[in-house]
């Protein structure tokens, strides 16, 4: 794996890409990156939950809108608001091609939304497990590792979840809902793309 390749992509394409060996050492940049006191809304990403990312602005007193804490599901309905209008966007993406495209499968959107057309600034933390060599590669693994993953994790009745290959289902209760490939920044906001050296997430 190229990183310094992927890295020069990355910016070439408008990006502002950061590369750590430990978790630990993109936690601590993390935390100097954004301001105290500031407004963090998140994604849904197991990269962010196990890295524990949203405790870490918690325990530091920012206002964090994320869904994964113990709130009412009345309350994680009215946080796709609060995370909207937020002063930063943090979650992880399904796949990273070596050119520099961000590859994301949703199934409510909220998540691509916000990085589409969201917070000003938007931070993206990925393992190295997530870089692939092309688009169809990402969108492979997306649908091959991924989806079937989080179909498992959320208890859906979907082929995927018990072969582990997408048979592009199209069930109504399919997770793969919309496909986006971004491939820049788009205009008004600041992507940060954060890069360990580790196997994180799925
Ligand atoms: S399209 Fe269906 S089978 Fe394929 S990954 Fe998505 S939910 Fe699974």
């Amino acid at each position: 794996m190229d990183i310094s390749l992927l890295i020069n992509n990355l910016t070439s394409r408008g990006f502002l890409p950061y590369y750590f060996e430990t978790v630990d050492q993109a936690k601590t940049f993390l935390s100097s990156l954004i301001p105290q006191n500031s407004t963090i809304g998140f994604g849904g990403s197991v990269t962010v939950k196990d890295m524990r990312i949203p405790e870490l602005f918690r325990d530091r007193g920012d206002q964090v809108f994320y869904r994964g804490f113990p709130i009412s599901e009345q309350e994680k309905e009215s946080i796709f608001e609060k995370i909207h209008t937020a002063e930063w966007f943090i979650s992880s993406t399904n796949a990273l091609t070596i050119n520099g495209d961000l590859i994301n499968i949703d199934g409510r959107a909220n998540r691509v939304a916000e990085m589409l057309f969201g917070p000003k600034n938007v931070v993206i933390v990925t393992g190295v497990n997530k870089i692939t060599s092309s688009i169809e590669e990402g969108i492979s693994r997306v649908r091959n590792v991924a989806a079937p993953k989080n179909c498992v994790k959320l208890n859906k009745d979907t082929p995927c979840a018990k072969s582990g290959k997408c048979s592009y289902c199209g069930l109504p209760n399919t997770i793969c809902r919309t496909t986006v490939i971004q491939h820049h920044p788009t205009f008004g906001q600041n992507v940060y793309i954060i890069i360990v050296n580790k196997n994180l997430g799925f």
